[in-house]
């Protein structure tokens, strides 16, 4: 089902009985918290329960001891428009995304679109299209950002200011149209990042016919935000490669779900050596040849903690806190003022982990019991991932 979007609930929501809160933050992954208060939308308070003001709350959810983390951000998506993709042909799939824990998508072009305009006015306009649609109308609850023009050879620095003002913030991956080569790139990112557009660049090789091979040469003169899908969507660039991407670039490293698993794990082992964990995002690059991940993140965390060996609490911050800070987004963090955007979890029923960090650490996918985006509950227990072991409760009002 999906529905308009609802702003930001009025009045104040208490959280009480959190058994576990994951920040987002790599620096302090775990809060010495179980309490959360959130006003308007926004997070009020966080602390123990003693020291929030749990006075006069509009909606009180007990999470009856499950883990709450910030609601897990997807950085690499291909919408169209509403929760349609002609990709595989699927209706529904934002909503059966925020059933996976994800509170916001990234765009990454809206390259599926059948008759897509490639000539320049054409694609500004749909770019503009597509983010004003998106900012209008939220399957799901779901904060799709979403305009982002896949640039094409002829491009001025005036369109990418005409985008800018028009509201666009993105880039589509540079690569995926006619502009491939290195020099090209880097003038039309310089030109983005100018007018405060921020940009992601394909790595690897062709993902369906019709795109192209970005080399690691191509990545690092181009220069963009983000270094997209640093395992190949699908075909990754040779092991060694990846790590002198990790190496010689400061920008995102972001991992997907529709990559190769092994160059996935070279790169977030790579992040870590060289310590810049805080690098690290996520993505699933869904809706793809692959299909469509409602379950992306999660099993990207579960799969990087069960088979990388990156601690779980750490791999949360990879979908949460790090993209956030990446993409100056204002939700992804449990931080007084962010957006009030949850997921709450525990370890899926029969789990051979006795926790949550430790399910997830063995390769499981946790269980999500509720989904909550600027202060709504959008969901209760998922209809996708496996049950949660225990789940949140909206307690009667006087309770
Ligand atoms: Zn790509």
């Amino acid at each position: 089902m999906a529905e308009a979007a609802a702003s930001a609930a009025s009045g104040k929501v208490v959280i009480r009985n959190v058994g576990l809160l994951l920040s987002g933050d790599i620096d302090q992954p775990i809060l010495d918290a179980d309490t959360l208060v959130v006003r308007d939308g926004r997070i009020a308070a966080v602390g123990r329960a003693s020291d929030c003001d749990v006075t006069d709350p509009d909606l009180v959810v007990d999470a009856r001891g499950t883990t709450l983390a910030p609601g897990l951000i997807d950085s690499h998506v291909h919408p169209v428009f509403g929760d349609w993709t002609p990709r595989q042909g699927q209706l529904g799939w934002i909503d059966s995304t925020l059933h996976g824990g994800v509170t916001t998508m990234i765009s990454a072009g809206e390259v599926h679109l059948p008759g897509r305009p490639k000539d320049i006015v054409g694609l500004k306009a749909l770019a503009i299209t597509a983010q004003r649609a998106f900012d209008n109308f939220r399957p799901g609850g779901v904060k799709v950002l979403a305009g982002a023009p896949v640039i094409e050879k002829g491009m001025t620095e005036d369109d990418f200011a005409d985008l800018a003002k028009a509201g666009v913030k993105l880039l589509g991956e540079v690569g995926l149209g006619s502009v491939k080569g290195g020099t090209e790139a880097k003038a039309m990112v310089a030109w983005a990042r100018k007018h405060g557009i921020q940009s992601t660049i394909h790595t690897g090789g062709p993902s369906i016919p019709g795109s192209g091979l970005i080399d690691k040469d191509v990545v690092l003169e181009a220069d963009a935000d983000v270094i997209g899908h640093i395992n190949g969507g699908h075909t990754a660039l040779p092991e060694k490669h990846v790590c002198e991407l990790c190496e010689r670039s400061a920008r995102a490293i972001e991992i997907v779900h529709n990559g190769n698993e092994r160059i996935a794990i070279a790169a977030a082992k790579a992040a870590i050596e060289l310590k810049c964990p805080h690098r690290v995002i996520l993505g699933t690059d869904g809706p793809a040849g692959s299909g469509v991940q409602p379950l992306g993140i999660l099993r990207m965390i579960a799969f990087l903690a069960g088979v990388a060996g990156v601690p779980a609490e750490l791999v949360f911050c990879f979908a949460t806190g790090n993209t956030a800070r990446m993409r100056n987004l204002d939700c992804g963090l449990i931080e007084v003022g962010r957006a009030a955007d949850f997921v709450f979890m525990d370890r899926a029923q029969h789990s051979a982990g006795r926790t949550l960090l430790e399910s997830v650490g063995l390769g499981d996918i946790p269980g999500v019991g509720m989904v909550m985006i600027d202060g709504v509950v959008r969901c209760g227990r998922s209809r996708n991932t496996p049950p949660a072991t225990e789940i949140p409760v909206v307690v009667p009002a006087g309770h």
